[in-house]
């Protein structure tokens, strides 16, 4: 067992939430640790969603979820200068069908501007065509909404976890939160290899499993419900991307089926809406891959089946009243509760950040303490260029200075070397690490051919054998011999 190491703040969970949390309270004069289960950050909730920054229009301003989302879609643009990830404010579009479909335009175009949304603009059917010509012809009208944007959600968390760690926080991966021990003022908090931390404060930002972080505290119960939502992606090449997020109006229990252009030149469809029984339920299936090639055509006539490279999903993190649950543990002292993020906690996420940090405030003034700016605190991160972004000339510059520029390790993505060795240098390890940081693999051959020349390159900078590295962790291993 080693030995207890002590920190004023333990946050649990290194998605979007965990991250944003730390990054904001790094600005203080505290020791803070971020604990993480999986091999990386981000693997959980974060890495799989639409990436879009709402409009604020979709919920009600009784939630503070959407008090939420209307603040946190405001920092987004001062957050991407220190932080540097892939953002577009490009525009959403909810587009009406039927008639029926025009009513429901109007309630929310009343509802985004009673909650703060700005520039909302109901549109003619002319006006919906001319802002998106690769709508359904049958269109009747549409709500624009200009602020809507999407992001790299999983870059977006790694650039707040490394602004966390470089203003002080102490990133501990792999650490499975197993048990707790509340005594004299603190907690030891016990991950499942026997590793112990000391801590005075405990945020439960463990998204799915919060409701299972919360009873080890002996806080209080709560169900957190997994709602899947699966996604196609289709290649860049495809001819039906559109300009804008295109939403269809919303259903019941879902924003609907988007067709939404990523912000690295791709497409999403999707995603459905589904309650299942496990938390580790991923799986896609051919049956949801109609339903929404179905759907997304519906929106979006030019989209094929042949431009389909890769499937995915992701689970909603419900709570029964479909709000956040962000507030202080009314049963244990010094446990604060962050659950229940589902959509939209992306967008929301830098004002969340905000509101625990207030929470977190008025804790430690309640107990005499106070909150202390520190001096040094840098919100800027060590940019790394990326070579698809830069013209030939850059580029030409680029690798006259560092030639691992010119060795091009993903030809769809257009990643060289020097990136993948950033994204090892920056502690991403595994197969899906590197890949959410630098886009190999995601392109159409699937990692077909970069796999292997990540593989080489992870080996040579790291040590590590071939048979020890992993897909996404310890459960996933690579390969069981050698290259
Ligand atoms: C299909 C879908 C589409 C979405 N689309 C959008 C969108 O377009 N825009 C938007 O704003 N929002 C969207 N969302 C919502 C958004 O993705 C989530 O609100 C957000 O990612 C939640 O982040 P989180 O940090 O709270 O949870 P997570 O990302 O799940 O992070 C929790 C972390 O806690 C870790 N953890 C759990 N238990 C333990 C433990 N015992 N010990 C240590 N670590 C632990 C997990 O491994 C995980 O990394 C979507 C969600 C889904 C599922």
């Amino acid at each position: 067992m080693l030995p207890e190491t002590d920190f004023d703040v333990a946050v649990i969970g290194a998605g979007v939430s965990g991250a944003v949390i730390a990054r904001t309270l790094s600005r203080y004069d505290l020791s803070i640790a971020l604990l993480e289960k999986e091999a990386d950050v981000s693997f959980g909730t974060s890495k799989g969603n639409s990436g879009i920054i709402h409009g604020g229009f979709h919920h009600a301003g009784s939630y503070l979820k959407t008090r939420l989302e209307i603040a946190g879609s405001r920092m987004f643009d001062n957050l991407q200068k220190e932080l540097d990830f892939p953002f577009k404010r490009c525009g959403i579009l909810v587009i009406a069908l039927r008639e029926e479909e025009l009513r429901h335009l109007h309630h929310l175009f009343s509802q985004g501007q009673e909650n703060g949304a700005e520039d909302l603009e109901l549109c003619s059917r002319e006006r919906t065509l001319s802002l998106e010509p690769k709508l359904h012809p049958d269109v009747l009208g549409g709500l624009f909404v200009p602020a809507g944007g999407i992001i790299e959600p999983y870059r977006f968390v790694f650039s707040l976890v490394e602004s966390a760690v470089k203003n002080g926080v102490t990133l501990v991966k792999k650490f499975h939160v197993r048990s707790a021990v509340s005594s004299g003022g603190h907690f030891v908090i016990q991950a499942e290899d026997g590793r112990n931390l000391r801590v005075t404060y405990v945020i439960n930002a463990a998204g799915l499993y919060a409701d299972e972080v919360s009873a080890l505290f002996g806080a209080e119960e709560y169900s957190i419900r997994p709602r899947k939502g699966e996604y196609y992606v289709l290649d860049k090449s495809t001819r039906a991307c559109p300009g804008r997020i295109i939403f269809p109006v919303p259903s019941g229990v879902s924003k609907g089926m988007l067709v939404v252009p990523t912000v690295e030149g791709t497409v999403l469809i999707g995603p459905s809406a589904e309650e299942v029984r496990e938390k580790d339920d991923l799986a896609t299936s051919g049956d949801q891959l109609q339903r929404i090639i179905d759907s997304a055509r519906n929106i979006v006539p030019g989209i094929s089946e042949s431009d389909v490279i890769a499937a995915f999903a992701g689970l909603r993190p419900s709570l029964e009243d479909e709000d956040f649950y962000i507030a202080p543990s009314e049963k244990v002292p010094r446990f604060i509760q962050v659950a229940g993020i589902q959509s939209p906690g992306l967008t929301a996420s830098p004002a969340i950040g905000e509101y625990v940090k207030d929470i977190f405030e008025a804790m430690l003034k309640a107990e005499g303490g106070t909150l202390k700016e520190k001096d040094d605190y840098d919100p800027f991160i060590d940019k790394v260029p990326r070579l698809r972004d830069l013209s030939a000339g850059e580029a030409a510059e680029l690798i006259k200075r560092n030639p691992a520029y010119g060795n091009l390790v993903c030809r769809c993505e257009q990643v060289s070397e020097a990136e993948v060795l950033e994204a090892v240098r920056r502690g991403h390890d595994t197969l899906d690490g590197i890949k959410y940081y630098t886009r190999c693999t995601m392109g159409r051959c699937q990692g077909g051919f970069c796999t292997y020349h990540i593989l080489k390159i992870l080996k040579r900078e790291t040590g590590l054998e071939y048979g020890e590295m992993t897909k996404r962790g310890a459960e996933s291993p690579l390969l069981l011999g050698e290259l």
